[in-house]
């Protein structure tokens, strides 16, 4: 790093203490850009680096809501709105016991970049709260996202701040939010958030976007490099809905998707993952994902998640969260012969797990570009929101798989032009910083 990024690194350690994600995503993101700063002294002049660390706004606030039995509870909410400079702020909302400001600001910080990447006017945010949906009722449920949602409907809309779902919000969440939204706006603003549902506004294909989007991208490199998924052995982690939609769209293509997992363990099946059965326990039950083994008894159970990388394959797929796959596990999946890794999550591998990947020349496609097809195709619902029309699904599927394509194609090309071919993480970081930066310094000091 050069000494004035190294500076800038410094000072975002200093001002945002004890905030371990945020400080690994921004030292990944300016790591890449050295060759940028060398070329394009105008960004140091504009400030660039220096705003972009800093969240344009940060919204913490208290969501108090009544569990069954009239306890009263107290969560805390959130929503980081990092930039605006090329859209409204766009992201998703987090509902996890883990989520603190360190969380939201590595998630909101990485979406600027994901989202410039994608193509379409979206700028970059994320909220959340350290609400548990696990084990709540349905009731329990809508009372806290009612709670949520009237102190939050106050910072968004359609032209300014458009959040939709992520870990432990889904459909149910989404439509409370609208719901609540709604009812205190007076106002139906259906491209307020993303991720509704198809009767009130949702767009075909979102739901099965993230999944599908990081197997089209994974397919487009495997494709560069004369490989395809015909064949492959897959692991894929989680079993939420990036890693259902992956897993579905793996098996189309031919692949076997061999494990999954949830946060107590993963599910080892050798003649392949039956979906059905996943999607069942997940979506319907919302059960755990060792009850697999009660309709499939011939399939094993390993009681620890992150030992899915034990498994041997061809690709692998981490759809879970962050920081799940660690620098032995990557070790591991080198050893075992791993020729491509897709990230479905954010951030899911380590520093050091991501060093032993590009160290091996394993290929490797990152979170920013792997899974922007969830928020792009966000970006598709405004627009159809704006239009007043709705598209079929293979409308938004052909526009999805164009989108990712053109992503692979975007950080491939930025990588060669500076120097560093085939190196994804440096592509996708520097394009999406490029156009944010552009725009930044077009706008003037804001
Ligand atoms: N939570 C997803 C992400 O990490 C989707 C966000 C959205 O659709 O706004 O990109």
């Amino acid at each position: 790093m050069s000494n004035y990024i190294e500076e800038v690194m410094t000072k975002v350690v200093e001002r945002n203490p004890g905030e371990a994600e945020f400080h690994q995503a921004v030292k990944e993101v300016l790591e890449s850009l050295e060759p940028v700063f060398e070329k394009h002294p105008e960004y140091r002049e504009a400030g660039i680096l220096e705003r972009i660390v800093e969240p344009e706004r940060q919204i913490i606030f208290r969501v108090p809501w009544v569990d069954d039995e009239g306890n009263v509870k107290v969560n805390r909410g959130f929503r980081i709105e990092f930039n605006s400079a090329i859209g409204p702020y766009k992201g998703g909302l987090r509902f996890h016991p883990s989520v603190y400001t360190g969380i939201i600001k590595f998630l909101g910080f990485e979406q600027i970049f994901k989202n410039a990447l994608t193509g379409r006017p979206i700028g970059g945010g994320k909220g959340g709260s350290d609400f548990d949906p696990k084990g709540k009722s349905d009731g329990e449920v809508m009372r806290f996202c009612q709670s949520f949602m009237t102190e939050l409907y106050r910072h968004i809309g359609p032209n300014t701040d458009v959040p939709a779902g992520d870990i432990g919000v889904g459909g149910r969440e989404i439509g409370y939010m609208f719901g609540q939204y709604k009812r205190i706006k007076n106002s139906f603003d259906a491209g307020v958030l993303t991720g509704k549902g198809l009767n009130w506004g949702g767009s075909l294909a979102r739901t099965e976007a993230t999944g599908y989007g990081l197997v089209y991208i994974v397919d487009e490199m495997l494709k560069d490099n004369s490989q395809s998924f015909e064949g492959k052995t897959v692991v894929v982690s989680g079993s939420g809905n990036v890693a259902i939609y992956a897993t579905q769209k793996v098996q189309e293509l031919g692949g076997k998707v061999v494990a999954v997992s949830d946060s107590g363990g993963y599910v080892y099946d050798p003649e392949g993952i039956k979906l059905d059965t996943v999607r069942r326990i997940k979506e319907v039950e919302r059960g755990r994902i060792k009850e697999y083994l009660e309709s499939h008894p011939e399939a094993e159970y390993v009681a620890d998640s992150t030992a899915i990388w034990n498994v041997k394959c061809d690709v692998a797929l981490p759809c879970a969260t962050q920081n799940e796959l660690d620098e032995d596990a990557a070790k591991t999946l080198v050893e075992n012969g791993v020729i491509a890794v897709g990230e479905g999550a954010n951030m899911p591998c380590t520093p050091e797990a991501v060093e032993v990947i590009q160290d091996n020349s394993i290929l490797y496609v990152p979170g920013k570009a792997a899974n922007a097809g969830g928020v792009a195709t966000s970006a598709l619902e405004m627009t159809q929101n704006a239009m007043w029309d709705a598209w079929t699904f293979e409308e938004v599927d052909v526009k999805l798989k164009d989108i990712m394509v053109n992503i692979y194609k975007t950080a491939s090309k930025t990588a060669k032009e500076y120097g560093m071919e085939g190196d994804l993480v440096a592509g996708a970081n520097i394009a999406g910083f490029l156009k944010v930066a552009d725009t930044m310094i077009d706008q003037g000091v804001i």
